[in-house]
C-alpha cells in the first residue's frame, strides 16, 4: 500500500494539526482512510493483537506527548465524562460544590455507570485548565485510549477524531504507516 498524507508527505512533529476548527473538517474528509485502516487490521489476521497494540504505542505516545492539552481542553468541553464511585470519593475533599448538583446518576445507570458530569463543558475546567488535576476521574487520566484491543476498538476510537487532535493525529499516522505493520 502506497504511503499518503493530507499533506503530501508523512506527518511529522511540526505538522500535527491541533487547530479545533480543522481537526473537524480533516477528520470528516478522512474517514474513509480511517475505515481503510480498520479494514486492513481485520484483513491481516496473521498480525497478532499485541503487535498492532505494541505499533500503535509506539505511534500514539509521541504524539501524546507533543501535542499540549492544556491549549485543546476540547474533551472536558464537549464529552460526557462517566465516574465511579471511588473517582467522587477522591475529589470531593476538595471541591466545594455539593456532588448531587453535578452528578446525573440516572442517565449514567442507563448505560451501566454510577455517575455522570451533569454540566458540560465540564464544571472543573478554568481556562483550559482542569481545577481538580490532582483528583480528577480515572476516565480523564486515561483520554485518549488506544491500547489494549486497538483492532477491534477502532472503530470507537474514530468518533473521537473530530474532537480529538491527539486521536486525529494519531489516526492519520497509523493510516500513513500501516505498511511497516505488514513488514514486520
Ligand atoms: S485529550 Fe485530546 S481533546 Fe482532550 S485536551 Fe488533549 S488533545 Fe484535546
Ligand atoms: S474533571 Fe478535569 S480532566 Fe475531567 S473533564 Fe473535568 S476539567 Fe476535564
Amino acid at each position: 500500500m502506497a504511503t499518503v498524507s493530507l499533506l503530501g508527505r508523512v506527518l511529522n512533529k511540526s505538522d500535527y494539526v491541533t487547530d479545533l476548527k480543522k481537526i473537524k473538517e480533516l477528520a470528516q474528509q478522512h474517514r474513509d482512510d480511517f475505515e481503510v485502516l480498520s479494514y486492513m487490521l481485520d484483513f491481516h489476521t496473521d498480525v497478532t493483537d499485541k503487535q498492532i497494540d505494541d505499533w500503535v504505542d509506539s505511534i500514539a505516545e509521541p504524539i501524546a506527548d507533543a501535542i499540549d492539552c492544556t491549549q485543546c481542553a476540547n474533551c472536558c468541553s464537549t464529552l460526557d465524562v462517566y465516574l465511579t464511585q471511588d473517582d467522587a470519593k477522591r475529589f470531593s475533599p476538595v471541591v466545594d460544590i455539593p456532588l448531587e448538583t453535578i452528578i446525573d446518576h440516572e442517565s449514567a445507570k442507563k448505560v451501566d455507570e454510577w455517575g455522570k458530569f451533569k454540566i458540560s463543558p465540564c464544571v472543573f475546567l478554568k481556562d483550559k485548565m482542569c481545577t481538580i488535576y490532582e483528583h480528577r476521574p480515572d476516565g480523564c487520566r486515561r483520554y485518549p485510549v488506544f491500547t489494549p484491543d486497538f483492532r477491534w476498538t477502532l472503530d470507537d476510537i474514530t468518533e473521537g477524531a473530530p474532537i480529538c487532535p491527539i486521536i486525529f493525529n494519531v489516526l492519520m499516522t497509523l493510516y500513513q504507516r500501516i505498511d511497516e505493520l505488514y513488514k514486520k
